[in-house]
C-alpha cells in the first residue's frame, strides 16, 4: 500500500509498487506524440513479459506515424469492465491528469503513478517519477526497466529510441545530451531501428501535409523585428487541402527555422477551441509564456488552447510574449 503522497518518488519505490500490482493502465496524452505513447508501451511490453495484465488508454486515436510501434494496436478508448480496484494507472509525459482528456474514468490518487520530465508537474499521482533533467519520458522509464532488471527487447528498444527521437527533434534540440547519444547508441545495439523510426516518424507525411505546409508558410507574418514568426491554419484550409490536425505537425518547426527568428506560434482554428503551437530557439522561455494562458510544456517547446475567437488568441500571445521578454 502507499503510505502517503510523495512529491518525489525514488526508483526503488516506483519499481516496488510496479511488481507489487497485478494490473496496470498505461494512460497517453490527448494528440498524442512519441513520447506519451512510446513511454507508455515501452513500460507496458515490459510488464507484460513478466505476467502483469497491461492496458493502454488514450482518448485520441493513434496518429498515422506511430501505428508501426510494437502494441499500438491494443491501444484503447475503453477500458474492461473487470478492472481489479488496485489498478494502477500509469500517465506518461504529463504536467497534469486533464492533459489525457475528459473521457478519462475517475480514478483515486493511490492508484495514480506519475511518470514525467516536464518543468511545472503537478504532482498528481501517489508516486510522482519526475525527472526534469531527462530529454523524455522514456528514458525516465528507462530508468525504472534497468533498476527492476527488464530484459530490453528489440520491441522496447525501438519504443525507447522513438521517444527519444521525437522529443530531440531527431537529435537537433539542445537536450540531446552526450549521455542521450549514449543511451540512444545502446537501444541501436539493443536492436531499435534508427533507420525505420526516422522513416516512420519524418519521411511519411501525406502529400495533403506537405501542401498543407505550403499555404500555411505563405500566410506566415515576422514581427517583433523579425523575431517572432506565426500562422494560421484553420477549417477551410485542412477542408481544401483534404487534410486533418495530425498533418499540421511540423509547421511551427519550420517557423522556428526563419533565420532571427527566437519564438515561433502556430494557431490551429479549427474542433472548436483555438490550439496554439509554441516553439523557441533558446532565448525566450515558452513554458512560462503558455503559462501565461493556462497552458504549459518545455521550455523550447510548449502550447495551449484558447478559448475566443482567434484573433484574440493572436493578440493574446502577443502580450504574453512581450511580458516574457520577446
Ligand atoms: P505541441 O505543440 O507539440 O502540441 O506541444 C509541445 C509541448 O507542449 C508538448 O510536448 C507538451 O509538453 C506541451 N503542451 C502542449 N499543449 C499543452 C497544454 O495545453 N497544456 C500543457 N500543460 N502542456 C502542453
Ligand atoms: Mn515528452
Amino acid at each position: 500500500m502507499i503510505q502517503s503522497e510523495a512529491r518525489h518518488s525514488t526508483t526503488e519505490d516506483v519499481v516496488a509498487e510496479l511488481r507489487r500490482r497485478s494490473t496496470f493502465v498505461m494512460v497517453s496524452h490527448v494528440k498524442p506524440d512519441g513520447d506519451t505513447l512510446g513511454a507508455g508501451l515501452a513500460l507496458g511490453l515490459a510488464l507484460r513479459e513478466i505476467g502483469k495484465r497491461v492496458h493502454y488508454f488514450q482518448q485520441d486515436p493513434v496518429p498515422r506515424n506511430l501505428r508501426f510501434l510494437p502494441d499500438a494496436d491494443r491501444v484503447a478508448r475503453e477500458m474492461p469492465a473487470d478492472l481489479p480496484a488496485d489498478t494502477l494507472w500509469v500517465f506518461c509525459d504529463m504536467s497534469d491528469t486533464s492533459r489525457a482528456g475528459e473521457h478519462l474514468p475517475a480514478i483515486e490518487r493511490e492508484n495514480v503513478l506519475d511518470i514525467d520530465h516536464h518543468l511545472a508537474n503537478s504532482r498528481f499521482g501517489a508516486l510522482n517519477y519526475v525527472l526534469e533533467t531527462e530529454c523524455s519520458t522514456g528514458t525516465c522509464v528507462l530508468h525504472l526497466l534497468r533498476a527492476m532488471g527488464s530484459t530490453i527487447t528489440p520491441e522496447i528498444a525501438t519504443c525507447l529510441l522513438t521517444t527519444i527521437m521525437t522529443d530531440t527533434g531527431g537529435f537537433m534540440h539542445s537536450n540531446t545530451t552526450a549521455g542521450v547519444l549514449r543511451t540512444s547508441a545502446e537501444l541501436v545495439e539493443l536492436g531499435a531501428d534508427k533507420e525505420d523510426i526516422t522513416e516512420k516518424i519524418f519521411a511519411n507525411k501525406r502529400f495533403a501535409a506537405i501542401r498543407l505546409l505550403g499555404a500555411a508558410l505563405d500566410s506566415a507574418r515576422l514581427e517583433e523585428d523579425g523575431k517572432y514568426c506565426w500562422s494560421i491554419v484553420d477549417e477551410a484550409m485542412l477542408e481544401k487541402f483534404g487534410a486533418d490536425g495530425e498533418d499540421t505537425e511540423e509547421i511551427v518547426n519550420h517557423l522556428r527555422s526563419v533565420e532571427g527568428v527566437d519564438v515561433a506560434a502556430l494557431f490551429k482554428d479549427y474542433d472548436g477551441d483555438v490550439r496554439v503551437s509554441l516553439r523557441s530557439s533558446g532565448r525566450v522561455n515558452v513554458q512560462t509564456v503558455a503559462g501565461r494562458l493556462g497552458g504549459g510544456g518545455h521550455f523550447r517547446a510548449s502550447g495551449l488552447t484558447y478559448v475566443g475567437p482567434v484573433q484574440d488568441a493572436v493578440a493574446a500571445l502577443r502580450d504574453a510574449l512581450r511580458a516574457e521578454g520577446l
